[in-house]
C-alpha cells in the first residue's frame, strides 16, 4: 500500500532545502499523522463521520494542541470549535480561518484536516515571530462538511450562519435510524441551543481556507497556489422518461417505449452541452433509477438526475435551459411522457477581489507559482462567502486524488500553502 497516507511517506516528501522559519514541518507531519490514525481503516484510508467517537477523539486532540498554543477553545451547541488568538483591538470584527475534520467513508488524510492544521499552523507561526495583528484572528472547525451520515452536508457552516432551525434538525436521521438531534445530544452537546451558536457576521471581517485542490490543475502546471476566485454552486434537476414496460423478446423494435434508451440519449446531450455555454461549466449524471430494472423488461420508467454547476449563476441557468429542452425534444421524438423536477439549486459563490489579492501578494512575496482557478466542490467557506468576505488557498492534491485513501499532498506543498495563508491571515487581520 505504497499509495496511501503514512508519516515516513509524508516526511520524505519534504524538500531539505525548503525552510519556513516559524512553520515547523516535522510537527506538522506528526500532527497530520496522528490525526490520519483516528478512523483509520483496513484500506489505508479515513472514516470519520460526524459525531461519533473518532470524530471526537479528533476534536479533543485538536484542542490539546490549540491549548498549548495558549489559546481559549470554546464549542458551539451543535459541536463547531472556536479557538481565539486575540488581536490588539479584540473588539474589532475577526478574521475567521479553519475548515473540517470530518472525512467520508474510507476518505484521506488531507481534506478538511490539512486546512485545519494549516490555520493551526499560521497562527502558531505568527505568535513565533511575535506578530500580533489588530485583528484577532479565530480558527474555526466545522462540524459535519461532508454530510455523509445524515445526508446534510456544510452542516455547521449553515448552522453558524443562521440557516439551520431546530426545526429543521428533526427532519434528519442516519441510515440505523439515528436521529440528527439525539446524535448531538449523545455527544454532550445541546442542539436546542441551536439558535446560540449563530455568529453574528457583522463580527466577521474575513474568512479564509485552505484547502486540497482535489484536482490535477495546479500539479500539471508545476503550480503550487491556486486562489480561488469562487465556488461553482451545483444544481440538480432530475428527469423522469415515462415509456411502456414489455417484454425484450415480444416486442418489435419498431414498437418499444423505451425509457433506457431515452435516458441514454440524454446522458450524452449533457455531455455535449457544458462546453458550448462556458469554459468552466460542467455536467454530470452519476445518478440512474430503472424501473423495473430487469435483463429481459423494456423499462417502462427511468429517471437520471443531472448535476450541473458553474461559476456564472446566469450561465449555468443557460445550461440547465438546454439540458431541459433537449430532455423534451427525446421524449417528443420517442413519443415518452416526461416528469422534470428541479432538486436543489445553489448559487455559485466568487470570492471579492480584496481575498483574492491578499493571497496574491502573499505568493508573490514568497515567489511561489499562484493560478487562479475556481471550485467545482462545495466547501464551507461556499456559506460563509454569502454573509461575509470569503476566499479560499488550494494546495496541489497529487494525480488530483480525493475522497480516497489514495489522497495525498506533498508536505513542500502544504508548507507553502501554510505560509502563504499566514501572510494572509496577517494582512487582512491589519486592515
Ligand atoms: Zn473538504
Amino acid at each position: 500500500m505504497d499509495n496511501v497516507f503514512s508519516k515516513e511517506r509524508f516526511l520524505t516528501s519534504l524538500n531539505a532545502c525548503k525552510s519556513y522559519k516559524s512553520l515547523d514541518a516535522t510537527l506538522l507531519a506528526e500532527r497530520l499523522s496522528e490525526l490520519a490514525e483516528i478512523g483509520r481503516t483496513k484500506q489505508g484510508g479515513i472514516s470519520r463521520l460526524v459525531y461519533t467517537a473518532e470524530e471526537k477523539q479528533a476534536k479533543q486532540r485538536l484542542t490539546k494542541w490549540l491549548e498549548e498554543l495558549g489559546l481559549v477553545v470554546r464549542e458551539d451547541a451543535i459541536g463547531n470549535l472556536l479557538a481565539l488568538y486575540e488581536g490588539e483591538n479584540p473588539e474589532l470584527p475577526v478574521v475567521m480561518t479553519g475548515s473540517h475534520l470530518d472525512t467520508v467513508p474510507n476518505g484521506g488524510a488531507f481534506d478538511g484536516a490539512l486546512g485545519v492544521l494549516s490555520s493551526l499552523t499560521a497562527i502558531e507561526g505568527l505568535i513565533k515571530e511575535g506578530k500580533r495583528p489588530k485583528r484577532s484572528i479565530e480558527l474555526v472547525v466545522f462540524v459535519d462538511e461532508e454530510g455523509t451520515r445524515f445526508k446534510n452536508g456544510i452542516f455547521g457552516s449553515r448552522v453558524m450562519m443562521g440557516e439551520v432551525t431546530y426545526d429543521d434538525l428533526l427532519r434528519f436521521e442516519d441510515e440505523e435510524g439515528i436521529k440528527l438531534v439525539d446524535a448531538i445530544k449523545e455527544q454532550g452537546l445541546f442542539p436546542e441551543k441551536i439558535k446560540e451558536t449563530h455568529y453574528p457576521k457583522e463580527n466577521i471581517h474575513a474568512f479564509v481556507e485552505l484547502h486540497i485542490e482535489q484536482g490535477k490543475i495546479l500539479e500539471e502546471n508545476q503550480e503550487k497556489i491556486g486562489i480561488v476566485k469562487g465556488i461553482a454552486g451545483p444544481s440538480w434537476h432530475s428527469f423522469t422518461f415515462v415509456g411502456e414496460t414489455d417484454h425484450a423478446g415480444n416486442t418489435p423494435m419498431t414498437h418499444r417505449k423505451d425509457s433506457v434508451a431515452a435516458a441514454a440519449e440524454l446522458i450524452l446531450a449533457v455531455e455535449q452541452i457544458p462546453p458550448k455555454v462556458s469554459k468552466t461549466a460542467v455536467a454530470t449524471v452519476g445518478k440512474m433509477n430503472v424501473h423495473p430494472n430487469g435483463s429481459n423488461v423494456i423499462a417502462g420508467e427511468t429517471t437520471i438526475t443531472v448535476d450541473a454547476r458553474d461559476i456564472d449563476e446566469d450561465l449555468r441557468e443557460q445550461m440547465n435551459r438546454q439540458i431541459i429542452n433537449a430532455a423534451n425534444k427525446i421524449a417528443e421524438k420517442r413519443g415518452l411522457s416526461l416528469e422534470h423536477k428541479t432538486e436543489i439549486t445553489i448559487p455559485p459563490v466568487l470570492a471579492p477581489q480584496a481575498i483574492q489579492d491578499a493571497i496574491k501578494h502573499a505568493s508573490e512575496a514568497l515567489k511561489l507559482p499562484y493560478r487562479y482557478v475556481i471550485s467545482g466542490a462545495g466547501h464551507d467557506a461556499m456559506i460563509l462567502g454569502k454573509y461575509v468576505p470569503s476566499g479560499m488557498i488550494f494546495v496541489p492534491s497529487v494525480n488530483g486524488k480525493s475522497h480516497s485513501p489514495e489522497e495525498f499532498t506533498h508536505l513542500d506543498d502544504c508548507l507553502d500553502g501554510i505560509a502563504v495563508l499566514k501572510e494572509t491571515l496577517y494582512e487582512l487581520a491589519n486592515q
